[in-house]
């Protein structure tokens, strides 16, 4: 890819900004392009079109706005070794995760089309004489988007699919990290006939752009995908005007393996969920609790498992598991909770150092046993491939241990035990588990956190919902 300029995507025309912020490619630190870091005019341009065209988009049969869904989803297949290519190399996934985030990008749009027929209202019983009570579902006005790095290009649809299909128009930002997938995704979308003013893309820094965003009174659903401090700058920036808000922000999840677990596939699971896109994944496992019949044995085929991934620059070598983490402070971040960990009694058993490969923000696969509860590396986000493990006597401590964090998104506990699974479906408190299955969730399940993980959820009827209102009307006859 040449070194490119983008432009915002503002009612239907590409612009630019004066202001221009850099993208690097984080495999081997080289500039991929440059993005515009939108001006307050143009953010209020953005708005202004948005409002504009969402009463006659929201006026449209929704069966017509999820055709619109349909071309985008065939554009993006049409489309998808490229797309894949651009996000692996601004983002550092391996080439076979950037072709599987595309494809499910376009199945999300799909599904999310499928939902046209499927919106329903309720008709209630009155408590009066030849009253009828209706609600109906409407949609909220305009959605401002907010985009993190890691699933870049999938959080696009995540986001706008519910949005667009339910009848709002919508703002994105994409991450400063990863801001060019989106604008070639905007790119496919101008090759559609969709109404002007629908859809807009507009980039730049979280503080500046994002905060314009938020802060707006002209926006209606603050939709954020992101870390929880930013969560909470957004919650008190959309608080004067009290917007409504949808946050799915970090985790911390645990994964639970009992004595009686089918250890390889446990092995294969967590390790698979540790490394799968570095490590960078808000529902992966963050955390093992063992117990301790089968503790040595776990660590023992874990840390094999881990020793033997293979990483590097994805776009030199393609039967790569992992590439790089994301910036250098991301690779400092987890070099730093490896160190502390160690200097608070934790044991590496493989890996424990950032990987030397000449350039790029590359970290060794790695295990750490010997961890406990007060360590920082088993209660903060590490968004890295590292695995901190920590012994338990027990269900009933695992469960404590686990619901014991600010965090409360995804779990995971493996058993052939059907009593100890349910028990933990009982006691566990988060929003989604697995159980004896990889961490990664269905488009029509329905994705939430607890606690500081979020509010509200993307996915499925739930999460489609979440973009509309109730509207009750009494019809006195
Ligand atoms: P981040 O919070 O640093 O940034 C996310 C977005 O917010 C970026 O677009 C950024 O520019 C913007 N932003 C930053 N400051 C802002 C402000 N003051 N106002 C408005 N916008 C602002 O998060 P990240 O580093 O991009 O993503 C990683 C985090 O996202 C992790 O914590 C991860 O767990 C979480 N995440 C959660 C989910 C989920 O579904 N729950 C999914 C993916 C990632």
């Amino acid at each position: 890819m040449h070194e490119a300029i983008y432009q915002n995507y503002i009612d239907n025309a590409f612009v630019g900004s004066e202001q221009l912020i850099e993208v690097y490619n984080p495999a081997n630190a080289q500039l991929l392009g440059r993005i515009p870091e939108a001006s307050g005019a143009q953010v209020e341009q953005a708005i202004a079109a948005a409002r504009k065209a969402q009463k006659g988009w929201a006026a449209k049969p929704a069966i017509e706005r999820a055709g619109y869904l349909r071309q985008i989803a065939n554009k993006v297949r049409a489309n998808a070794e490229r797309l894949a290519r651009v996000i692996t190399l601004e983002q550092g996934k391996v080439p076979g995760l950037a072709m599987v985030e595309v494809n499910f990008t376009a199945d999300y749009l799909d599904y999310m089309a499928e939902w046209a027929r499927r919106l329903e209202g309720e008709v209630l019983t009155s408590d009066r004489v030849n009253e009828h009570i209706f609600l109906q579902r409407k949609p909220l006005g305009v959605v401002a988007g907010i985009l993190p790095w890691n699933f870049p290009f999938f959080l696009i649809a995540r986001k706008m699919a519910p949005a667009l299909l339910t009848g709002n128009t919508i703002v994105l930002k994409p991450s400063e990290e990863t801001p060019i997938n989106c604008f070639e995704f905007a790119r496919l979308v101008a090759e559609t006939d969709l109404p002007t003013g629908v859809f807009n893309v507009v980039s730049g820094k979280g503080a500046t752009v994002g905060h314009g965003l938020t802060s707006h009174a002209g926006v209606d659903l603050v939709s954020f995908t992101g870390s929880v401090a930013t969560g909470a700058r957004i919650m008190a920036a959309a608080a004067p005007n009290i917007t409504k808000l949808n946050l799915e922000l970090g985790g911390k999840a645990p994964a639970i393996v009992l004595a009686d677990a089918d250890l390889d596939l446990a092995v294969k699971a967590i390790a698979a969920s540790r490394v799968i896109n570095t490590g960078q994944v808000c529902n992966c496992a963050e955390r093992v609790y063992v117990e301790r019949r089968v503790a040595d044995a776990f660590i023992d085929k874990i840390a094999q498992t881990m020793a033997a991934t293979r990483y590097g620059d994805p776009m030199k070598q393609d039967d790569l598991d992992m590439g790089p983490l994301v910036n250098q402070a991301s690779l400092d971040k987890v070099a730093q909770m490896v160190r502390t960990a160690v200097g608070q009694g934790g044991q590496v058993i493989t890996g424990g150092n950032v990987a030397d490969l000449g350039a790029g923000f590359h970290y060794q696969p790695t295990v750490l046993a010997g961890c406990s509860a007060d360590m920082e590396i088993m209660r903060k986000e590490i968004f890295g491939p590292v695995l901190p493990i920590q012994v338990v006597e027990d269900l009933d401590q695992a469960i404590a241990l686990a619901n014991d964090s600010e965090y409360g998104l995804t779990s995971s506990i493996y058993t052939r035990d059907l009593n100890a699974a349910l028990k933990a479906c009982r006691e566990i408190d988060f929003g989604e588990t697995y159980i004896n299955r990889e961490n990664f969730e269905a488009m029509q399940g329905y994705h939430a956190g607890t606690r500081k993980s979020g509010i509200g959820g993307a996915d499925g009827k739930h999460g489609l919902y979440e973009y509309t209102h109730t509207h009750v009307v009494y019809i006195q006859g």
